[in-house]
């Protein structure tokens, strides 16, 4: 077989067996935990914060510049733009991703890519647009060739989620995939088990639900999401 034949068949098997674990992952058949035990809890981390052990900030823009700065781990070698999150800032419903990608990185703006272009027919579905909701990341600088983020880059990168949260203290939370779900609520359960119903994050309703780019894959999973996002919308839509 000629070598060039070759090198595309192994890229389109390793290019399967990418796909097939990332899959794995996200319906939660994960050996290696997402998150630490022995991580913080989430009230922690909050009273860390409110106690100096966390920087505080005074506004949103504060958060931004912190972000934009960060050197808090190697990513920012790598990034092209630090990801901050775009939206409303006084919402009612923030969505909580994984990690910028290569088109993110780019433009500097969360879900724009493929996967972005789900995530926004997902909220058209439901009768609000972009500009109702607020949309981020737990982490804001794009991992090298789109892998899993480390628990330690999860670890340096949450403060300013956590920051984001409290500024915007929405009535809702949608955590997108595994990643966002499991660390938000200090589980290593898989998100399969964990979506569907309402979770409670610092007092807050918390959903998780399929990551949009898991949905490109397996477009099964679809109706799930419908169900997911429908109590989103009867929580955000009372009072
Ligand atoms: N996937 C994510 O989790 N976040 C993005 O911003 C883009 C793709």
């Amino acid at each position: 077989m000629p070598k060039n034949v070759m090198i595309k068949e192994y890229a389109e098997i390793l290019a399967s067996v990418r796909s097939y674990v990332e899959d794995q992952l996200e319906l939660g058949f994960s050996e290696e935990p997402i998150t630490n035990q022995n991580q913080a809890s989430t009230d922690s981390l909050f009273n860390l914060a409110e106690s100096g052990g966390i920087k505080t900030y005074n506004s949103m823009d504060d958060i931004r510049k912190a972000v934009q700065e960060c050197r808090a781990c190697p990513l920012h070698k790598t990034r092209t733009n630090a990801v901050f999150g775009t939206g409303d800032e006084n919402t009612k419903l923030v969505f909580v991703g994984e990690a910028p990608g290569a088109d993110e990185d780019q433009q500097g703006k969360p879900f724009v890519g493929k996967a972005g272009q789900k995530l926004t027919q997902i909220i058209n579905a439901i009768n609000l647009s972009r500009d109702d909701v607020y949309i981020t990341n737990v982490l804001k600088c794009r991992p090298p060739n789109n892998r899993n983020p480390l628990p330690y880059e999860i670890e340096a990168c949450e403060p300013y989620l956590i920051a984001q949260l409290k500024f915007i203290n929405p009535k809702i939370i949608c955590a997108l995939g595994t990643l966002a779900a499991q660390t938000l609520l200090r589980t290593e359960q898989p998100i399969s088990r964990l979506r569907g119903r309402f979770h409670t994050y610092q007092g807050i309703r918390l959903m998780p639900t399929y990551h949009p780019a898991f949905l490109l894959r397996s477009p099964k999973f679809k109706k799930d999401v419908w169900e997911d996002v429908k109590k989103i919308k009867a929580e955000y839509d009372k009072e």
